[in-house]
Parts: structure tokens; C-alpha cells; sequence
């Protein structure tokens, strides 16, 4: 995948005008689903410190880095719907975002869905 790719996250973006700003670090997500989404092309793109950055440094020390990477390994991300926000918007501090994530895993074709309501703080997120 080149930069001119559209982004995995569904946006019908461009990945470098999409999530990549985000992945090195030149800009911060403004707003909840911003972060969702970049936490979702992270994974199809398999950027594990990414998804380590992102995680509430309160959980960050329960993540383990090489079962995020058997993960990432394991699967493939074919869609992101995002179902409801709330809150976090650009002014917001934290919000919530329910979204429907579908992979497939590749040891055996199976196709699942992921669907869950996160917490997201928008602001204190991403160093950079
Ligand atoms: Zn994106």
C-alpha cells in the first residue's frame, strides 16, 4: 500500500491525507472517531506502537506487544462502521464512539464482527 492508497479506515480517503498524519505523529486526531479510525487502519496496517500509544496509559502495562502482533498477523481488517458518537468532538475532552469492525481470520477464512462501545480522551491520547 502506498501512501496514495485509499485508507483502510473507510473514510474513501486517501491514506495520507487519511489516518498516516496520525500514524507518524504530525497531527493529532481532533476528534473521537478520528482516533477510532486511526486505531482501526493501525491495525489493518499493522502498526503495533500505534495502537500502544493510543490505548489509556492506565491499560497500557496489560498489553502485550507480541500477542497485539500474533493479532494483527492472524487477521484481516475488511470494514469499519462507525454506529453512534457521542461527544467527542474537536472541543471535547472524551467521548464515546460504538463501532462494528469486521476482520476475517486468515488461518481459516472465517469472518467475524467486533462491536464495541469506546471511551475515547481525546487530548491526552496521542504524544507526539
Ligand atoms: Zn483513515
Amino acid at each position: 500500500m502506498t501512501e496514495q492508497h485509499i485508507c483502510p479506515c473507510g473514510t474513501d480517503t486517501p491514506y495520507n491525507n487519511c489516518c498516516a498524519r496520525f500514524h507518524r505523529g504530525d497531527a493529532r486526531p481532533e476528534t473521537a472517531e478520528q482516533l477510532m479510525r486511526s486505531r482501526y487502519s493501525a491495525w489493518a496496517l499493522r502498526l503495533i506502537d500505534y495502537i500502544i500509544t493510543t490505548t489509556w496509559p492506565r491499560q497500557q502495562r496489560y498489553l502485550q506487544r507480541k500477542a497485539l502482533e500474533d493479532w494483527a498477523d492472524a487477521t484481516e481488517w475488511c470494514q469499519l462502521e462507525i454506529v453512534d458518537t457521542d461527544k467527542g468532538q474537536a472541543d471535547d475532552t472524551a467521548g464515546e464512539v460504538e463501532f462494528r469492525a469486521t476482520y476475517r481470520l486468515k488461518a481459516n477464512g472465517k469472518t467475524d464482527i467486533h462491536q464495541e462501545c469506546s471511551s475515547f480522551m481525546v487530548l491526552l491520547q496521542v504524544g507526539g
